[in-house]
């Protein structure tokens, strides 16, 4: 499984060839600060969707970097995955559903 490096402040992402853990740090190449690695599920919003990259930050400050999330449908956990949401009403939503799947920080 792979991760993205993403840098928000610049709204860039690449992938990260090897898998050498998480604890591994990598400055951004336009700003210099550390990047987040987010799940290889992770699609990056076009550079001038500030809207969508504003919930990609409020997602990830909220615990989800973009991890599987597994699906609830009448309350209860499906084996499925749940899609992220695109928007800011949609992600409050999502955060408060997924809640008990967030990392915890
Ligand atoms: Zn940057």
């Amino acid at each position: 499984m792979g991760y993205k490096k993403v840098c928000l402040g610049c709204k860039i992402a690449f992938n990260r060839d090897i898998d050498l853990g998480s604890e591994q740090t990598y400055p951004c190449p336009e700003c210099g600060k550390s990047m987040s690695l987010l799940s290889h599920r992770f699609r990056a919003p076009k550079k001038n969707d500030i809207k969508a990259w504003k919930t990609v930050k409020f997602l990830i400050e909220n615990g989800f970097p973009f991890q599987h999330i597994y699906k609830i449908e009448d309350g209860k956990l499906t084996n499925e995955y749940a899609d992220f949401p695109n928007s800011m009403k949609e992600a409050k939503e999502f955060i408060e559903i997924y809640k008990e799947q967030a990392y915890k920080k």
